[in-house]
């Protein structure tokens, strides 16, 4: 029933921007980390000998903000050897992931700082990031599933949210009372240690999870392929899943689950009935927000050919009101990409669209730091896109009254399936296109980012995930014993 979707606790409430004094409590509470080093290093049950340390980056300057000491293959050893599934009853587990989720409330301003100094993240974008974290715990806390957990779960995240996505998979895994292994992005590995000395302090016993930072080419196959791992959360790209799958088929427990949000390349239609105010707030949200790092991103537009000049030109207008900068400042809308290697991938596709006469539009791009300028791009169709450009690169392509149905076949044939905007004032034609098109998350006259935990359950079909979505009833089931999935399902 409907009740399913309602979070025993309500959504954390977060923090109003536009009210003075938050900002100045902000300011206050951020102060102390504006140049703060952290060093960040394997959290075993046992005693680490990490093999290497490495800095880690400020994507705005590229100064240093810390280390990481990365877990050698004894780490690996050690780690899988002393799991222990985490035993305490249910409401013990709830408790304490309740209690995880008040100290990450309570260190907002060191949150705040290391999301804004090693991932780039904006203050709005800080602020909703830790919102999703506090909410993934006290959502899984309020459902602890009754069935067996898997045994040791390995949990595997991206950096571009490093906090809320880490947070989630490892909140769940530890509520169906699983061992987690968990292994943060090497870009962002900072934020996932502070966030694992929070849920210790708050009473996760060591054994039950272990912080094990590394390069995934290291350790990533020890970590997916060994006997003694029960199961595997993937948030990343789609090429590193099947290689998870396949190192699972090879050497996990038969039937051990792989929970894979991977990419996607998402396409929003707006057809000449939608109010073009909304629609180019949506467009600028959706695909600039967070420089387009979010797998949800709006990445290929499609304007119906009657209102396309007017609306790119409001478009463009409201692309030149993005302000690019370090986001530690509140006026800055648009941060730096993750890394050199992102920076310089995207750029390449920018330049060969460049050459081709294709760039619409494009901002520029402060010189320090891995920036990348929000850019706009003339298409024919999504087909003309081989591969997700994860950045703030928008595409857009015209289409024709009466061929909505040719450019849903078009999107559809992707393979791909994470998100799907529409703006239109046709009743008929909402129920119509949201029938035919195959999306995990699609929205209607607003923007198609920022999936609310407990309301908005997050995730994919097809090339795009292996479903129950992230913050929602049927997720935690994943991290459940197969035989008990397969007798519930
Ligand atoms: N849940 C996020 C959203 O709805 C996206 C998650 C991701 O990028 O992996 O925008």
């Amino acid at each position: 029933g409907p009740e399913l979707f309602a979070p025993e606790r309500p959504n954390s409430k977060g923090f109003d921007l536009g009210h003075a004094p938050t900002l100045a409590r902000i300011e206050d509470a951020r102060a102390p980390f504006a140049a703060k080093t952290w060093d960040a290093a394997p959290l075993l049950a046992m005693k680490a000998a990490p093999d290497a340390t490495n800095d880690v980056t400020n994507p705005s300057d590229l100064s240093a903000i810390g280390t990481l000491s990365t877990a050698s293959s004894d780490d690996v050893e050690g780690a899988l050897a002393s799991a222990t599934p985490w035993d305490a009853p249910a409401d013990e587990r709830a408790a304490i992931l309740n209690r995880a989720a008040d100290l990450y409330e309570e260190n907002f301003g060191e949150l705040f700082a290391i999301l804004a100094r090693e991932a780039g993240k904006s203050q709005p974008d800080a602020v909703a990031e830790l919102r999703e974290a506090v909410d993934f715990l006290r959502y899984y806390a309020a459902n602890i599933p009754a069935a067996k957990p898997a045994g040791i779960f390995t949990c595997i995240s991206p950096w571009n949210f490093p906090l809320a996505i880490f947070t989630g998979q490892v909140a769940a895994a530890l509520a169906a009372g699983n061992a987690v292994i968990a292994k943060p992005a090497e870009q962002t590995p900072i934020v996932a240690y502070r966030a694992v000395e929070m849920l210790h302090e708050a009473g996760v016993p060591r054994a039950a999870l272990q912080y094990l930072p590394g390069s995934g080419r290291k350790i990533g196959g020890a970590i997916t392929g060994d006997s003694r791992i029960g199961g595997v959360a993937f948030t990343g790209s789609t090429g590193t899943a099947m290689r998870i799958r396949a190192a699972m088929a090879d050497g996990c427990k038969p039937g051990a689950p792989l929970i894979a949000e991977t990419g996607g390349l998402n396409a929003m239609i707006v057809d000449s009935t939608a109010l073009p105010e909304q629609a180019v707030q949506s467009i600028v949200e959706s695909a600039f927000q967070s420089a387009g790092q979010r797998c949800s991103a709006l990445r290929c537009l499609y304007v119906q050919e009657d209102i396309a000049d007017d609306l790119l030109n409001m478009l463009k207008g409201a692309m030149d009101c993005l302000n690019m900068g370090n986001p530690w400042h509140l006026s800055t809308d648009c941060g730096p990409v993750i890394d050199k290697g992102a920076r310089d991938g995207i750029a390449a596709h920018i330049n060969t669209a460049r050459t081709e006469g294709r760039v619409l539009k494009e901002l520029t791009a402060p010189t320090e730091g891995t920036f990348i300028a929000p850019t706009l791009i003339e298409i024919t169709g999504i087909a003309d896109l081989k591969e997700e450009i994860f950045g703030p690169v928008l595409h857009v392509a015209r289409f024709k009254s009466g061929q909505i149905d040719a450019v849903i076949d078009a999107i559809n044939a992707t393979g791909y399936g994470l998100t799907f905007g529409l703006h239109t004032r046709i009743d008929d034609r909402v129920q119509h296109v949201c029938d035919r098109v195959h999306a995990g998350n699609i929205y209607v006259n607003r923007n198609q980012i920022g999936a609310i935990v407990g309301s908005q359950p997050f995730g994919g079909e097809g090339l795009s995930g292996t479903g129950p979505k992230a913050g929602g009833p049927l997720y935690l089931s994943r991290f459940c014993a197969p035989d008990r999935q397969n007798s519930a399902a």
